[in-house]
């Protein structure tokens, strides 16, 4: 697997440091929506598999918060490079989300088609505010801008594997966010 790497953008040390300073900013401004008697008034993630599996793993073992966790997947649809086509998002989330403070937790914010779905579908269901948290942003074009409040990362328009995020569903498990050679993506 080594072998096939060809540059790494983030080592595991930086990002384990990185992760602990966005939980730590995630965990103040969170704070006064968990801490209180009303049960109906807390705080859920929901996050998108599978990619931010090891990224939601470090991020709440450092967030001292009372939440729940909801796991959410997506599916494309066929011809996804038509922006008219969207996403099918499967999931066992509650219907009725009121008075939940929602936070999405994604591995990369590239196109954005993926998160203005699940914000309108939490918007549906009635969250009482829905923010994003994600450990790596690409370079959007501004006419598609989609805001995450959180954001690890900014990289550059390429495509990365390691840390949760796969390449045809292999290198989730090395622990750096990296690159490929063109030879190990053909
Ligand atoms: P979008 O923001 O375009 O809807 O899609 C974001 C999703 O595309 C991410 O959650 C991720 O699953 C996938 N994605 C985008 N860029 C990359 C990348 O560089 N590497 C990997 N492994 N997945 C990516
Ligand atoms: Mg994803």
């Amino acid at each position: 697997m080594d072998q096939h790497i060809e540059r790494v953008l983030f080592d595991r040390a930086t990002l384990a440091k990185r992760v602990k300073d966005m939980a730590a900013q995630i965990a103040d401004d969170f704070r006064h929506h968990t801490n209180t008697q009303d049960e109906s008034a807390s705080l859920v993630l929901v996050s998108i598999m599978t990619g931010s599996v090891i990224f939601l793993a470090d991020l709440i073992r450092d967030l001292p918060l009372m939440l729940r966790l909801e796991l959410i997947s997506i599916s494309s649809y066929p011809g996804k490079s038509t922006s008219s086509q969207g996403v099918a998002i499967n999931s066992s989330l509650p219907d009725d989300l009121t008075g939940k403070h929602v936070l999405v937790v994604d591995d990369i914010l590239d196109s954005g088609r993926t998160l203005t779905a699940i914000r309108a579908l939490l918007n549906e269901r009635h969250a009482a505010s829905v923010s994003t948290c994600v450990l790596l942003r690409k370079q959007l074009p501004t006419a598609m801008a989609v805001e995450a409040e959180y954001v690890g990362f900014d990289i550059a328009d390429e495509f990365v594997v390691g840390y949760g995020l796969d390449f045809d569903g292999y290198y989730r498990n090395l622990p750096d966010v990296v690159t490929l050679k063109r030879e190990a993506m053909s």
